[in-house]
């Protein structure tokens, strides 16, 4: 993938779809209907995460289990140490293994509203790389981890983030989602250095649409993902949710899209925030290949 083996663009480009669990019973209907417009995009895999503080245990499991029953996608389950006990997380994997659920995106998480330090919680697992392999003696699970091209806000440096990436990898990680990033170079250089020191699972990008440039700078300032300053200035004076912001959305994620997949990149990871305008547009933009895709039959039922 690296630029200089000047790879051509491939026909097809392996999608997979990120979804969080809805609260309210209209945003599930909406969910779902988000996910009926997106399945002709044939989703490698769809994942449903897990709140921060693992606040949406019972609701990640209900929609992860329901796209199991309900579609041909393959859903991955995420899952974080926070708030849970060694115990009590493998509980919830078993289930998810006797559900059929094969797949676990493992995180270590975040304490709730970033209010603290991450501390394990009593009994419970001091981080991802525990996680991964706690989670392998749980059953064969396919388990992806994440990485930050940008920097995770608590790294200890660039050496030490290869490291500890290499470790999750050496654990039993099989692919790697990248936290949401702007800028297409830092990424390639980061591929780089993670191909460099060994690692060969895929690194698949993570990409968020800025459907709304407000929220999208906040979830910046948080995760340490830069805006860079040529797409903050492109929204200056555009009214959030008008018609002119979202072709801004589009240009901005179509130029972010096209600028990976003509530099190789095969797989892209969407960050949905269960909404699929933009990503469809994208789609459609790039002249991407749409499937034919059955309904969603006794959706919720
Ligand atoms: C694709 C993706 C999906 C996500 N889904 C969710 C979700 O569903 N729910 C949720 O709550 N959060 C989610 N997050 C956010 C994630 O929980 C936070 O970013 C969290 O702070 C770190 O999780 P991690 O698994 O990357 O942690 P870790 O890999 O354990 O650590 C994160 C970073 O901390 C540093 N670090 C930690 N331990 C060490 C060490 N021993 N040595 C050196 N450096 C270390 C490194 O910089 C490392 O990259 C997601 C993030 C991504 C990228």
């Amino acid at each position: 993938m690296p630029r200089d083996q000047g790879l051509t663009p491939v026909a097809r480009i392996g999608v997979s779809l990120e979804f969080f669990p809805p609260k309210t019973a209209a945003m599930l209907a909406s969910l779902w209907k988000t996910l009926q417009a997106l399945l002709p995009l044939d989703p490698v895999f769809v994942s449903v995460t897990y709140g921060a503080g693992g606040t949406t245990r019972d609701r990640t499991h209900q929609v992860v289990k329901d796209i199991k029953r309900i579609t041909n996608v393959r859903p991955a389950a995420h899952l974080t140490c926070v708030g849970s006990s060694r115990a009590e997380i493998r509980d919830i994997a078993q289930n998810y293994f006797h559900d059929g659920v094969t797949h676990i995106v493992a995180l270590r998480g975040d304490p709730p509203e970033r209010t603290t330090k991450f501390k394990p919680y009593p009994g419970g697992y001091g981080g991802s790389v525990e996680l991964i392999e706690g989670l392998r003696e749980v059953a064969e699970f396919e388990i992806t981890a994440a990485a930050y091209p940008e920097g995770h806000p608590e790294s200890q440096g660039v050496q030490s983030d290869m490291e500890h990436l290499k470790r999750k990898c050496d654990a039993g990680a099989v692919r790697l989602i990248t936290q949401f990033f702007y800028n297409n170079d830092q990424f390639f250089r980061f591929y780089e250095r993670v191909r460099a020191c060994g690692i060969t699972v895929p690194i698949v990008p993570g990409i968020l649409p800025i459907t709304n440039f407000e929220q999208i700078a906040r979830f910046s300032a948080s995760c340490g993902s830069v805006i860079p300053k040529a797409i903050s200035e492109q929204f200056e004076g555009v009214p959030s949710g008008s018609s002119e912001a979202s072709k801004v959305a589009l240009d901005i994620a179509c130029e972010q899209c096209s600028g990976l997949i003509s530099q190789g990149v095969e797989e892209l990871h969407f960050y949905t925030l269960n909404r699929s305008d933009l990503i469809l547009g994208i789609w459609d933009s790039l002249g991407l290949k749409f499937t034919s895709s059955p309904s969603l039959v006794g959706v919720g039922s």
